[in-house]
């Protein structure tokens, strides 16, 4: 297919495109119980989806960047508020 050109143009995305600030962090499309997936990346299957750590490991195809992944951080996960 021409013409399909997928630029880091998503608000947040950082410079080396490694990293996106988003306001919420989705879930994992692969464990499927709610655990965080804050890394959204190409998978080996060919679709893009968001998986944890763990998935995003066995199922990534690449490192982080522009094009095969970005992990997501919330603006405010400097904050380390566990009190949950
Ligand atoms: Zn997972």
């Amino acid at each position: 297919m021409a013409g399909t050109t997928s630029t880091p143009s998503e608000r947040g995305i950082t410079r080396d495109g490694t990293r996106c600030v988003v306001p919420a962090i989705p879930p994992c499309d692969f464990c499927g119980d709610g655990t965080p997936g804050p890394y959204d990346f190409h998978t080996r299957m060919g679709p893009w989806a968001h998986g944890c750590h763990q998935h995003w490991i066995l199922y990534r195809t690449g490192e982080l960047g522009v094009g095969s992944g970005q992990l997501w951080v919330t603006e405010g996960a400097a904050d380390h508020g566990d009190s949950q």
